[in-house]
């Protein structure tokens, strides 16, 4: 077994000892049978989730009414759920109840498709009560029971399954595919957080581009906020696109193809948090001064090292030429400052420079002068330096 698990069985272990049963399930178990890396060990147990409290000395309780608690162990987090059923989804979004119950085949049933509905005990024996691996090995999406019944049920599943496509690279059952089809409209009642979430695993995965080709065969924009006004946004990609790892990148990347779309837009119907607002203003930002500047230090200092890899990513989607990393970090260290805090010269040392001016818009104007200066290796960030610089150069009058 991988170290993942290794790490696991102890977790295991420790509640069967106390005459409960536990098991791998999900996502883990899937891709350690495809033998790719494992994200979260999610673990499933007949024990009730206050029971696990008792027996684990670190619990955090993340999800308490859905059955899930956090068990803390040699430093590592795992999810231990307890077998439940769930009840009607009338509001689309959240089960209106869950029930536990003490045996996990009605708990594997619930899972939306069979490549995510096996699980695996200590031994590694594997439960696989809807041909799961056999879908595995031949790498297709189907659901688990009448995928009319469970995409209507949630039909969150119907973007889950081509996002499971983008990132294992597997086809829709036909069926199933079909299925999609027909409960397609009923994305409009999602929340569109739960949408974000998984189109932003659809951007970042290995076959986004046989996903997007399933998003505009359902044309699944329809129910899409912004797409759904201008469905011609998702034909105006390039054919073949690199994936983004974050929502900000796929942002960016719609507003440089669209641009009468702003970003602000997407942010406000797409219900993104400010971190992907800045982020994507910032990418924006950047690649429309590299467009008509290149690769500058002015164009690193404003970047920042979080935003280079996206930053390389939308440029591989736009441009045919490939910026490389190497080059962006080079680029890094020459960099004289990388806050603008860190200038030796402030609008106080600028206002005794010009006691007899009234403060205004000149200081911030002169502020960023010098700063662009500095940064692009015209004025050394010094302050005598600069002070005789101004002396040559004074602001104009407001
Ligand atoms: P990833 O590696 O991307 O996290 P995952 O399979 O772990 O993939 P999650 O979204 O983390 O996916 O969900 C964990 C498991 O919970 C899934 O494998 C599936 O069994 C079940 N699941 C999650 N969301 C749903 C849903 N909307 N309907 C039915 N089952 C779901
Ligand atoms: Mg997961």
């Amino acid at each position: 077994l991988p170290e993942a698990f290794l790490q696991a069985i102890p977790v295991l272990e420790h509640i069967e000892k106390h005459q409960h049963k536990a098991y791998f399930v999900g996502g883990c178990v899937r891709d350690y049978l495809l033998k790719r890396p494992i994200g979260d060990i999610d673990i499933a147990t007949s024990a009730s989730p206050s029971f696990i409290q008792k027996i684990f000395p670190k619990v955090i309780p993340v999800g308490i009414e859905h059955g899930t608690v956090i068990v803390r162990h040699n430093h590592e987090s795992f999810e231990v759920t307890t077998f439940r059923i769930d009840g009607d989804y009338t509001d689309k979004r959240h089960p209106d109840s869950v029930v536990f119950i003490d045996n996990i085949d009605k708990d594997l049933e619930r899972r939306d498709f069979t490549i995510n509905a096996l699980a695996m005990d200590l031994n590694g024996n594997m439960i696989d009560l809807f041909d799961g691996i056999h879908d595995i090995e031949n790498r297709v999406i189907r659901t688990v029971g009448n995928g009319y019944e469970r995409f209507t049920e949630d039909p969150l599943r119907i973007i889950r399954a081509i996002r499971f496509s983008s990132q294992l690279g597997f086809t829709i059952d036909p069926k199933t595919l079909q299925e999609m089809k027909e409960v397609s409209s009923e994305i409009k009642t999602l929340a569109i957080e739960r949408i974000a979430n998984e189109f932003s695993k659809l951007f970042a995965g290995n076959d986004v581009n046989q996903a997007l080709n399933y998003v505009r065969n359902l044309q699944i924009e329809r129910y899409l906020p912004v797409f759904c006004d201008s469905p011609q946004i998702l034909f105006s990609l390039p054919v073949s696109i690199t994936p983004l790892q974050s929502f900000a990148e796929v942002i960016a990347l719609f507003h440089l193809v669209n641009p009468k779309i702003e970003v602000i837009r997407w942010v406000k119907e797409w219900k993104c948090s400010n971190k992907t607002k800045q982020e994507a203003l910032r990418l924006v930002e950047a690649y429309s001064y590299f467009e008509t500047h290149g690769l500058d230090r002015w164009l690193i200092y404003q970047l920042t090292p979080s935003l280079y890899k996206g930053f390389i990513r939308i440029s591989e989607n736009l441009t045919q030429t490939t910026v490389s990393l190497h080059k962006l970090e080079a680029i890094e260290q020459q960099l004289s400052i990388r806050l603008k805090e860190e200038l030796t010269i402030d609008g106080y040392d600028l206002m005794a420079i010009f006691p007899e001016r009234k403060r205004g818009r000149w200081i911030q104007e002169l502020l960023n002068c010098i700063e662009y200066k500095v940064v692009s290796g015209e004025l050394n960030n010094n302050k005598k330096e600069i002070k005789e610089w101004i002396k040559w150069n004074p602001p104009e009058t407001d």
